[in-house]
Order: C-alpha cells, then structure tokens, then sequence
C-alpha cells in the first residue's frame, strides 16, 4: 500500500488507507469485540498504519476495542489517532482530564495523532478561552502527542481560519466526489495542503450510500465508462488521484469490507484517474444531487434521541424512496421499526439538532420523512 507525506515536514507516511473505527460491528447493540479486532488486524496486516477512533465513538467502546486490537505487538505498527470532545469543555482542567481517561481506554502512554473533535464556531471559541495552544505545547513536550491536528464541521472562513492559527500537522475534512463545495470542499482541502498540512478525509463514501444500492441514473452513469470499477473503487480512486489528499478514512463494519478496501488501496495514487472517469464521476454526482431530499451521512452524532427516534435510519428511508427503491419494501421496513423509532415519534425537544455537523433541521426533516413514507404507502 502506499504511504502518503504529511505535507513537507513530517515523515511519518500515513497509509493511504486509514481506519476508522466508528462503525464498528455490533452485537444485540454492543460492538462485537472479536470480529473488530479480527477486521483491524487484518488491516493492519495488509498495510494499514492509521487508526482513527474517538471519545464518542460507540459511547467510548470504540476507544476501548481499539486499544486491546492493537495488543500483541500491532500498537508500534500504526499511528493512533483519537480525539478531544470538544463540547464536554469548560475548563482547561478538563483537557487533562478527557485525555487522560482515553489514553486509560486506550491502554497506551501516548498518541502519535490528536485531534480536536468536529470544530466549528462555538467549539473554537471555547478552546480559544482554556488556552488550547499551551495545552497542546505541554502535552507534545511531555512526549504524549506526537502530531496535532483537529477535525472540521463548519464554513470555509472558518477553516481557513483555523488553519492559519497555528502550526497544525495536520487536519480531517469531509470530502467525497458528493461534497466538493461542502464546508472546508475542494478549496479547503487545497488551502490546508499549500500550507503543509496533512489532509485526513472522513465520509469518502458518504455513510455508505456512494458504496452500495446506488440508484439507477447513478449507476448507469458510471456503467457507461471504459474502466471496470465497483462503486466503492469508484469513490475512493477519484480521492486518492488528489495529491493534496493524505490518508482517506473508511469507516469499515465487515471483513470484507477491509478486504475490498485495502485491496483498492493497494492499487491507489495520483495519476490513476484519467480525463474520462473525472468526467464519469462528475455524471455520476450530477444524478445523485438530483435526486438525494436529505443530506445525512449517517454519522450518528445526533443519537441516541430521549424518545428513541432512529434520525438517521428515517433519513436513509426518505432517500431510498426518492432514489427509485422499492416503495413498498421502504413503507413495510418503516412500519416494521418500533413506533418510538419512527419519524412521527420526533416530540420535537430539539435536542438533536446543535448536535448535527450537517446543519440539518432534524425536527421538519422528519416530519417531511414521515409524509413521504406515508404518501407512498397510499
Ligand atoms: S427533536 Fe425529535 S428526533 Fe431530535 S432528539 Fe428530540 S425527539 Fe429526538
Ligand atoms: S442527522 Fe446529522 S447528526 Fe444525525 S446522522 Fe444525519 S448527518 Fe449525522
């Protein structure tokens, strides 16, 4: 596989493909600890140096799975990375404190990679006032963080903004061919990688929905092209042929999974993609941005809801609807999940929505969900 610069300075080549264990198999609602470990061993073996977790991943399972995953010897294979949840703080007290318990979760004594979680506006202002930047000095100092860098949610200005304001190595971006203009987008990922940081790329497959059932005009825009590629290939080729672009996270559930992944990663690199399949993915966005009615990825921030509402399950019914599934099979799936799951079970406590990096208004959203399904079971 090949191993990508962070920018100019730093040599410590993360794969092409990076891990992210943020969702992770399950079993009766716990992660299924054996076949977790099992997947990212196995990534590992095949040449993965990067795993990404974080402290609300899994409400803290993720971390702790992670962690015994890399007993046995595989800890000094990998750079480690985790992240500050950054809308527990209050005080600087508390930077210490959270980064203390995940390095106890983790079992290790440092972290080659740490990350402030999902910035945006609020949660800047609140690290500008605990003096984030001491902090971060102290701690590499001491030997407990090799590469700091932070995760973004936010608009552009803000993401420039960020990136001039410190010597980051490094930072994590949304980014896939869907979301070129979307928060820091193509341009963000170019005005990071000009100023030597390292570009990390969360929801290359857009929560799963560029990898699999794609609907019809989508997939006939990429059949109509001359390369032979799955769509999963598709997506994450058209990444990795951007130079700017460092390691792409996956956020993988199954052994195959890995194995499809790191098999395409083996092939990966700029230059892989000609005039032709930029073309094709371009069609390919163009069908998609037809038809999609809710921009959820699926990253679960905004669970678990008081009243059990499953937002982001309702939100992949409402787009499988408009992408041309089978209506029926949609309204029967809908009318099979518990009532307190369902759309219409939404109270409306808004107590989901500050927590959405999408900036999507969950309450109408739903309610809108629930109209479409209910139209089309008339
Ligand atoms: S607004 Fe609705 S979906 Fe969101 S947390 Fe409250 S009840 Fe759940
Ligand atoms: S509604 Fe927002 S927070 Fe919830 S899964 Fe979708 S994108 Fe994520």
């Amino acid at each position: 596989m090949e191993y990508r610069e962070f920018g100019t300075s730093i040599d410590w080549g993360p794969s092409a493909l990076g891990f992210g264990a943020m969702r992770l198999p399950t079993d009766d609602g716990d992660v299924d600890r054996e076949r977790t470990i099992r997947m990212i061993r196995t990534a590992i073996d095949r040449g993965v140096n990067y795993v990404d977790t974080a402290w609300p991943y899994h409400d803290g399972e993720s971390e702790r799975v992670v962690g015994e995953a890399l007993d046995d010897g595989y800890r000094d294979q990998v750079n480690l990375a985790t992240k500050m949840p950054s809308w527990e703080l209050e005080t600087r007290a508390d930077l210490d404190e959270y980064f203390e318990k995940q390095l106890d979760r983790l079992g290790t004594d440092h972290v080659e990679c740490y990350l402030l979680h999902a910035l945006n506006h609020e949660y800047w202002e609140t690290y500008q006032g605990i003096d984030i930047f001491e902090w971060i000095e102290d701690r590499q100092a001491a030997g407990d963080i090799d590469h700091i860098g932070f995760s973004f949610h936010d608009d552009r200005d803000l993401f420039e903004e960020i990136v001039d304001a410190y010597d980051w190595d490094f930072c994590q971006i949304q980014y896939n061919y869907l979301d070129q203009e979307y928060q820091a987008g193509r341009a963000g990922l170019e005005y990071a990688a000009e100023r030597g940081l390292g570009v990390v790329i969360m929801e290359p497959l857009r929560g799963g929905m560029l990898a699999t059932d794609l609907p019809d005009p989508v997939r006939e825009a990429f059949e109509a092209a001359d390369a032979d590629r799955s769509p999963v290939e598709w997506a994450l080729q058209w990444l990795w042929d951007q130079p700017e672009v460092s390691t792409v996270l996956s956020g993988m559930s199954t052994l195959e999974q890995v194995r499809e992944n790191v098999e395409i990663a083996a092939n990966s690199g700029v230059g892989q993609f000609s005039t032709d399949d930029h073309t094709i993915v371009e069609r390919a966005r163009e069908r998609f941005e037809e038809l999609m009615a809710v921009d959820c990825t699926g990253c679960d921030y905004c669970t678990p809801c008081p009243t059990g509402v499953e937002i982001p399950r309702n939100f992949d019914l409402y787009n499988r609807i408009e992408m041309g599934d089978d209506p029926n099979a949609i309204v029967a799936e809908y009318e099979d999940m518990d009532e307190s799951a369902r759309a219409d079970a939404c109270v409306a406590c808004g107590e989901c929505e500050p927590a959405c990096p999408q900036h999507l208004e969950i309450i109408s959203l739903l309610e809108e969900t629930h109209e479409r399904i209910q139209s089309a079971s008339a």
